[in-house]
């Protein structure tokens, strides 16, 4: 072999070698885009393009800077048992790291975020709770990944969001279900997942998972409440990219995408405009309005007292709606109101304890 031949076999060597070891080359395919190979993910254009992103994140900020939005990363510290079948994903790190992108997309839109943790540290579920009912948050949102109860079982996967209880239960609370609809599909959408298979648009009721009862997180706080399973970890492939910290960014982008398409509609609100105590022969008279842009749904309005639903009058020029109460009795009484306007979009919780002495 001539000495030349030798230079240049080494001059292509070092250029395998590059190749094999070097930065990144992008390869696009006969369409003039990037050929991809496992594990797939696409990066939304706002994550991209810092121009998009600015421009979205100012599209959001009227009608986000105004929220206070708790996320509760599940597990941590001592609970750190849920990993994946390769061990590379332990679901508590995961889960901080999907709520600590979403804190960034969020207090760049000008919410205030509040964490149940921050760090790898243990917080019981009574802690989460006490932290969020404690918060004045306006919405809590518990962040998991999910796993088969099958340890042979690798290829579940699948992208689902919880809400409490079932629609014919008085716990129920079709706010919460709704925002469960905007969070599922935009965050399915993010990770070109398909919804879970028990409901048509993927969000589940938490009774599916325990009966009655439900998740211990989204029955006992008092702040509108919805729980993510982003998810699966025991899936084969899914390991791989729950274990890439932009994925987890992904992810992020998906929760923060429904809930901003969320808070952009006109969402109606009760308000408690006062009582006449002193009606004749112990009637009493309570007053709520509704505030809303469209005109006033009759048919959408339940009002509940003591746990059954009641008739109520409205008095249309002045939007009061009038619950007259004969007789109550002394003692404490509850009275909640669901309201579902022309456009299909639900009233944020209204419960209200009234004391008769
Ligand atoms: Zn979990």
């Amino acid at each position: 072999m001539k000495v030349e031949n030798i230079v240049l076999l080494f001059f292509f060597s070092l250029i395998i070698m590059s190749c094999s070891s070097g930065e990144k080359t992008v390869k696009l395919n006969e369409f003039g885009y990037e050929s991809v190979a496992y594990p797939y993910y696409e990066l939304p254009p706002e994550l991209k393009d810092n121009t998009l992103y600015s421009k979205k994140i100012s599209d959001n900020y009227s009608y986000m800077n105004s929220l206070k939005i708790f996320l509760d990363p599940g597990h941590g510290g001592t609970d750190r048992k849920n990993t994946s079948r390769d061990k590379t994903v332990v679901e508590a790190d995961i889960n901080l790291n999907v709520a600590m992108h979403l804190e960034k997309f969020l207090e760049d839109s000008g919410a205030e975020v509040i964490f149940s943790r921050v760090n790898d540290d243990t917080v019981s579920l009574e802690e989460r709770v006490r932290l969020a009912n404690n918060s004045g948050a306006d919405l809590f949102i518990s962040i998991h990944h999910n796993a088969t109860a099958d340890s042979a079982n690798y290829w579940t996967n699948y992208t689902s969001t919880f809400y409490h209880s079932m629609p014919w239960n008085y716990g129920y609370e079709p706010y919460e279900h709704q925002i469960a609809k905007y969070v599922q599909r935009d965050l399915a959408y993010a990770m070109r997942n398909p919804g879970s298979l028990a409901s048509f648009d993927g969000t589940m009721s938490d009774f599916l998972i325990n009966r009655d009862n439900g998740f211990y997180v989204l029955k006992y706080t008092l702040i509108p409440s919805i729980l993510v399973e982003c998810s699966f970890f025991t899936n084969r492939l899914e390991e791989t990219r729950l274990s890439i910290d932009e994925f987890n960014k992904v992810e992020a982008w998906g929760i923060y995408s429904g809930l901003a398409k969320f808070f952009s509609e006109n969402i109606p609100e009760i308000y408690f405009v006062g009582d006449e105590s002193l009606l004749s022969d112990d009637t009493l008279k309570l007053v709520f309005t509704v505030n809303d842009i469209y005109p006033f749904n009759r048919s959408g309005l339940k009002i509940y007292y003591n746990m059954m639903e009641t008739q109520f009058e409205y008095v249309e020029p002045e939007n009061k709606i009038e619950l007259i109460l004969q007789e109550p009795a002394a003692g404490e009484h509850e009275v909640k109101i669901i309201y579902e306007n022309d456009q299909n979009i639900f009233s944020k919780p209204f419960i209200r304890k009234i004391v008769i002495n």
